[in-house]
């Protein structure tokens, strides 16, 4: 089942999600989420979803960035992103800490802000622990563009929003133009950008 996602303004998209326990992940209600969950984030299509997106407040989020979704997408582009298939998994109550803080600017998106995109600094290299969907704890370090993705779900579920911390001056829409001139623009590029716009 697709499900609606939550759009910017919406007050739940700026709550504290809550904890769930080892006994209601393995509940009929949180397995059911998370296939609804799998497919409304494919369908959208997106790398992430966070329960609160769809209207539920807990600590859990699902993620995956699919081969198809990185196929068009040339070897330089990939290589500088750090950009990689990352299998379908799903992360409950997780705990992140920055491991490089250096900073990645690319642009960033959102399925509950959309038509629009800004530039975001990620930290580099992270390490989350968390449960997964059986209940087992979990602990692993993550670069690149995984590492943003795991960035921009776990703050979902603390209440942030990429917005939060992109300066707005970077906003472009997402229509055709920019997709093809931004999609692939090259962190020289950003850097370029930045600096026109005086960031
Ligand atoms: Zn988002």
């Amino acid at each position: 089942m697709v499900l609606d996602i939550v759009q910017l303004g919406s007050p739940i998209l700026r709550q504290m999600a809550r904890e769930i326990s080892k006994e209601e992940i393995g509940s009929k209600e949180i397995q059911g989420l998370i296939e609804a969950m799998k497919e409304t984030m494919r369908a959208a299509p997106g790398v992430g979803l966070a329960a609160p997106q769809v209207g539920v407040p807990i600590k859990l989020a699902v993620i995956e960035d699919r081969v198809e979704l990185i196929q068009g997408m040339s070897s330089e582009v990939l290589e500088e992103r750090g950009r990689r298939s990352v299998p379908f998994h799903v992360i409950i109550n997780p705990t992140l800490t920055v491991l490089n803080d250096e900073k990645v600017n690319f642009f960033e998106a959102c399925l509950s802000v959309t038509g629009c995109s800004r530039v975001t600094p990620r930290a580099k290299e992270v390490l989350v622990e968390c449960l997964d969907e059986n209940g087992d704890e979990k602990t692993f370090k993550a670069t690149g563009w995984y590492a943003r993705i795991l960035q921009h779900e776990i703050d979902h579920l603390n209440g942030k929003l990429y917005i939060d911390i992109a300066d707005k001056k970077t906003e472009i829409l997402q229509n055709e133009e920019n997709r093809a001139r931004w999609f692939n623009a090259s962190s020289e590029d950003i850097a370029m950008y930045l600096k026109e716009r005086g960031l």
